[in-house]
C-alpha cells in the first residue's frame, strides 16, 4: 500500500474544485506531484450535499480554469450536473489523483514532510491543503443542547424534505442553507426558523454572477488602494434561488426569533416562550478540514491557521487553496479558485527551484 517510490514535490490534499484547480496548473510545469482524495468518487464536497441543491450562478459563470462547464439544462445547474463536470475535467486534463485515500497526519524531517495516510506514508516536499470544509459542520453551543430528546442534523449531512414529513422542524441559521432547507422542507412539514438576527435577503434579480461582478471591481479598487466604500450587496445575505422566492410567497420566510435555551422537548425562545419540536436542523456552517496538520501548524478552534493570501506564515512550504476569504478572494467558488491555485503553484515552483 505504499505510494511513494521516492519523494514528490508537492502532495494535494483534497480533490474537490479547489485540488483540481491545482491540478490544472500543475501539469503545465514539470514538478512532480500527486493529487490524494479521501471520497471513492470524483467531485467532492458535492457529492454530499442535499438532492436539490443548485449553484448561485448559470453554467459560463462557474467555471474551473481553461475548460468552461456545458451548459445546464435549467438556468442554474444542480449539483449532478456539477458532479458530472468536475469529473470530467480532472478526466479531460489527465490529472494524476488516487482516490480513497485520506490523510491522517503530517510530520517533518528537515525539509521533507512525512504524509500519513490510511494507505501508507508518502513524502513531499511542499503540499497543498485544498481539503474544503464540507467534513467539518459546526454547531453553536446553545445552553441545555445536550437535554434536547428529539433528532438533530447539520445541514452537511440533510438530503431530502421527505424525511421530515409532517414533522415539527425547527430550522437554525439564516445563511443560504437555512434559507434554501426551509424553504423545501415547510412544503411538507411545520417548521420554524431560528435566527441570531433579523434574516437579509439580496434583491430578486442578484445571483453568483452580479455578487461575482461586484466582488470583483472591489477586489482590483482596494489593490490600486482605492477604498471600495460603494458596497451595493452584503455577500453574506441570502440569494433568492427559484425555490427560495417560492418560500417567500408562501410566506414561511419568517424568523421565529433568537433561541434562548433548549430544553427536552424543544427551545425557550428569548421571548420566554416554549416551543417543543422533533426535529432541529443545524443550517450553522462549518469549520476547517485542516486537523492532519495538527503536528506541524498551530490551528484555531476552527482550523484556521495564520497566512498570507494561500502560503502559512509560519510553515512556508504548506500552501492553503479554496477556503474563502481566509485564504483567497472568492476562492470557494468554481470561478474564483482559479485565481487562487495559480498564484499558488507559481510560489511552489519558485520554492522547489530554490531548494
Ligand atoms: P471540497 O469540495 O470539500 O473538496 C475537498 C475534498 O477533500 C473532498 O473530497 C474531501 O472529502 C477531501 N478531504 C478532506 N479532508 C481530507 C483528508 N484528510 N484526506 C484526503 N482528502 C480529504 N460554490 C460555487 O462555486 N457556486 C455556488 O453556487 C455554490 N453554492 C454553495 C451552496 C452551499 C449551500 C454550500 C454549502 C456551498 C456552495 N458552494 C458554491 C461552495 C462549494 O460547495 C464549496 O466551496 C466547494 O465544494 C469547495 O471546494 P473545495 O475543493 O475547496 O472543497
Amino acid at each position: 500500500h505504499n505510494y511513494s517510490d521516492s519523494t514528490y514535490d508537492v502532495i494535494v490534499i483534497g480533490g474537490g474544485q479547489s485540488g483540481l484547480a491545482c491540478g490544472y496548473y500543475l501539469r503545465r510545469t514539470d514538478l512532480r506531484y500527486l493529487i490524494i482524495d479521501d471520497q471513492p468518487k470524483c467531485g467532492g464536497a458535492w457529492q454530499n450535499a442535499w438532492d436539490s441543491l443548485t449553484l448561485f450562478s448559470p453554467s459560463e459563470h462557474s467555471s474551473l480554469p481553461g475548460w468552461l462547464m456545458p451548459k445546464s439544462e435549467n438556468e442554474f445547474p444542480v449539483k449532478n450536473e456539477v458532479i458530472q463536470y468536475l469529473c470530467q475535467y480532472e478526466e479531460r486534463y489527465k490529472l494524476n489523483i488516487k482516490r480513497p485515500i485520506k490523510v491522517l497526519n503530517v510530520a517533518k524531517k528537515g525539509n521533507i514532510y512525512t504524509i500519513t495516510t490510511n494507505k501508507g506514508i508518502i513524502e513531499s516536499r511542499a503540499i497543498v491543503s485544498a481539503t474544503g470544509r464540507w467534513s467539518k459542520p459546526f454547531i453553536p453551543e446553545i445552553e441545555g443542547l445536550h437535554r434536547f430528546n428529539g433528532q438533530q442534523i447539520h445541514s452537511a449531512h440533510y438530503k431530502t424534505p421527505k424525511d421530515f414529513k409532517n414533522k415539527k422542524v425547527l430550522v437554525v441559521g439564516e445563511g443560504n442553507s437555512g434559507a434554501q432547507i426551509l424553504s423545501e422542507v415547510s412544503k411538507l412539514a411545520r417548521v420554524k426558523w431560528a435566527t441570531n438576527k433579523e434574516p437579509s435577503f439580496l434583491p430578486d434579480d442578484v445571483d453568483g454572477r452580479v455578487l461575482f461582478d461586484q466582488a470583483t471591481a472591489k477586489y482590483y479598487a482596494e489593490k490600486k488602494g482605492i477604498k471600495w466604500s460603494n458596497e451595493k450587496y452584503n455577500l453574506g445575505n441570502i440569494v433568492m434561488l427559484p425555490s427560495v422566492k417560492e418560500g417567500r410567497n408562501r410566506g414561511v420566510l419568517q424568523s421565529a426569533g433568537t433561541i434562548s435555551y433548549f430544553n427536552e422537548n424543544g427551545v425557550v425562545w428569548k421571548s420566554g416562550k416554549e416551543e417543543s419540536f422533533d426535529v432541529i436542523i443545524w443550517c450553522t456552517g462549518f469549520k476547517y478540514a485542516t486537523d492532519f496538520l495538527r503536528n506541524v501548524i498551530d490551528l484555531d478552534e476552527k482550523g484556521q491557521v495564520k497566512t498570507k493570501t494561500t502560503p502559512s506564515v509560519d510553515e512556508k512550504s504548506i500552501w492553503f487553496v479554496g477556503y474563502g476569504s481566509w485564504t483567497g478572494f472568492a476562492s470557494a467558488t468554481l470561478i474564483g479558485v482559479g485565481r487562487s491555485a495559480r498564484s499558488t503553484i507559481k510560489e511552489i515552483q519558485s520554492y522547489i527551484g530554490n531548494l
